[in-house]
């Protein structure tokens, strides 16, 4: 029995010898020393030995037994060892390589305009509201002072979904929607995008508009001067000139254009591709909240007064930056776009 332990023993130490790797060692030792391993057949050949023999080959197989079992313990952790070695070596940072730079974003020229002017309102009181961007002809229209057979349905080229559902033309849907639902006083501004079927250097079918409105007791042309002139210097600069054209919008009464005076020329000349020699630039419509707006949201025009405005964002964009095709903004060419 000693003689063929010492072979086991033997033959179990060449092949700890041999394998390289973790798992295969892991099956060497189950087959030596698992529950049906081969070391487990000699512990029951120990009950036909008589009892002082029993004794002295019981200790010998424990003898054996511990010692593999340290065997394959080393020889395991050796293995582990030598793998992690090989990881680090595959692994190796050189932290004198230089690093790969990230290229950063930037804002778009249309939503760093829109914020300038959000920040331009908030620092005047005016809280920011939002409305659907499909909206009903309703708001869109006859809340707004513009009915079915109204000329000024012209005005605008509409992308209607059904007969009663369309695309916004613009923003002032915002306007009844917030007075339907809230009492005077009120200063809003309504940012968002709008859709008109309209493309050339000047129009894109998308674009972004500011409708802001105020409403009180007592609100007057003055303060719609004001608050107008005070937004246009904030930003275009103190020393811009600014003035209000009479005009006509079926929900204004009365209604006025807003120009300044041409970012380019200055007004000083009259083959200026910009303003057309005119030396204005228009920027603004607005005008005092006609009557029959406040009647189609249950406020009574004897009351109370507003004013109201809208500004297109691509095209103060385009007069802040210089900018001379409006399709530029929507065409996502990074190197346009990276410029802001
Ligand atoms: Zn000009």
């Amino acid at each position: 029995m000693r003689e063929r332990l010492e072979e086991l023993l033997n033959e179990a130490r060449a092949e700890i010898e041999e394998t390289g790797l973790k798992d295969a060692l892991v099956g060497v030792k189950s087959k030596y020393l698992g529950r049906k391993g081969l070391l487990q057949g000699f512990f029951k050949e120990l009950g036909a030995l008589a009892v002082d023999e029993r004794k002295r080959a019981g200790e010998f197989i424990n003898t054996v037994k511990q010692s593999l079992e340290t065997e394959i313990d080393s020889r395991l952790s050796a293995i582990h060892a030598e793998e992690q070695a090989e990881r680090l070596k595959t692994e190796k940072l050189d932290v004198t390589l230089p690093g790969r730079a990230r290229s950063l974003g930037s804002i778009h020229p249309v939503t760093r305009t829109l914020y300038e002017v959000q920040d331009i309102f908030a620092s005047l009181g005016f809280g920011i509201a939002e409305g659907p961007e499909v909206e009903i002809d309703y708001y869109n229209f006859e809340a707004l002072n513009i009915p079915r057979d109204h000329p000024a349905r012209d005005m605008q080229d509409t992308f209607y979904i059904n007969e009663e559902v369309l695309l916004r033309t613009h923003t002032s849907p915002v306007q009844i929607r917030v007075m339907e639902e809230h009492p005077p006083p009120l200063r809003i501004i309504a940012p968002g995008t709008v859709y008109r079927r309209d493309s050339d250097v000047t129009h894109t079918p998308m674009f972004h508009q500011v409708e802001g409105f105020m409403v009180d007791t007592n609100v007057t042309f003055s303060n719609l001067k004001g608050v107008l002139t005070h937004f246009l210097h904030s930003l275009f600069g103190d020393s811009i000139e600014v003035r209000f054209r009479p005009s006509f919008f079926p929900f204004t009464e009365p209604s006025a254009e807003v120009d300044i005076r041409c970012v380019i020329c200055k007004g000083k000349s009259s083959t200026c591709r910009v303003c057309k020699g005119s030396g204005w630039l228009e920027v603004l419509g607005a005008g005092m909240i006609h009557p029959e707006v406040f009647k189609s949201v249950k406020y009574d025009p004897e009351k109370v007064s507003g004013f109201a405005f809208g500004l297109g964002i691509e095209r103060i964009a385009m007069l802040k930056y210089g900018i001379d095709d409006i399709r530029l903004f929507f065409e996502n060419d990074i190197r346009f776009l990276s410029q802001y």
